[in-house]
């Protein structure tokens, strides 16, 4: 039995150009809200956000979404969520998402969705959190950044351990396979955050 209840997941705000990428995230959310887990997200209506949040709903599920005030307008909020939490400023919804979560799941997404999952996974290098943390590799999407990772540590500028610090999987099926048997930090290091 998983300890994995709620999941914050970070997207792009953009469909991207691959439309794989759009299935995969309408597919994720169904299969989440069919895991009985919650989604945790950004609140907004477009592109692969959008597109999770629909799959969730549609499978009946429970979505959180989480978004600052001054974006309601310019990424367009959701109107349907089963509950959305306005905040005053990225820094607060970054927070509150990191709060509400027992894991992170990454999706393909833009430069917002490349800055929220290298912070959750600096974060936990600095041992700030003990949560799990998936990168979905859908169509290859995620390969460049975690070549990026890799070239830091070839480089010597992060330690070898930092592969431990996230997953990596390539398809819908075997992400949700993973939230599953996660075991997540207990009263985790999450204090100093
Ligand atoms: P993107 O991947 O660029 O489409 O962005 C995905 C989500 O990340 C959107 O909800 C953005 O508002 C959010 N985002 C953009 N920039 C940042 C940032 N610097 N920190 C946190 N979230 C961001």
């Amino acid at each position: 039995m998983s300890d994995v209840h709620s999941v914050a997941v970070f997207c792009g705000s953009r469909p991207g150009g691959n439309p794989a990428w759009m299935t995969g995230a309408r597919d994720f959310g169904k299969a989440l809200a069919g895991a009985g887990m919650r989604l945790v997200y950004g609140g907004g209506r477009t592109g692969m956000m959008g597109a999770v949040a629909d799959g969730a709903l549609a499978g009946g599920g429970t979505v959180l979404g989480v978004i600052p005030e001054f974006l309601k307008q310019l990424e367009v909020a959701h109107e349907g969520v089963s509950e959305m939490i306005v905040t005053d400023s990225m820094h607060s919804r970054k927070r509150r998402m990191f709060e509400l979560a027992d894991a992170f799941v990454c999706l393909p997404g833009g430069l917002g969705t490349f800055d929220e999952t290298m912070e959750i996974i600096t974060w936990r290098q600095l041992k700030l959190h003990d949560k799990p943390i998936v990168l979905v590799d859908l169509e290859g999407a995620y390969g460049p950044l975690v070549a990026s990772i890799e070239g830091a540590i070839v480089q010597g500028f992060a330690p070898s351990w930092t592969r431990q610090l996230f997953e990596v999987t390539t398809d819908v099926a075997g992400t949700i396979e993973r939230l599953k048997h996660l075991a997540t930090a207990r009263g985790g290091a999450v204090a100093l955050l």
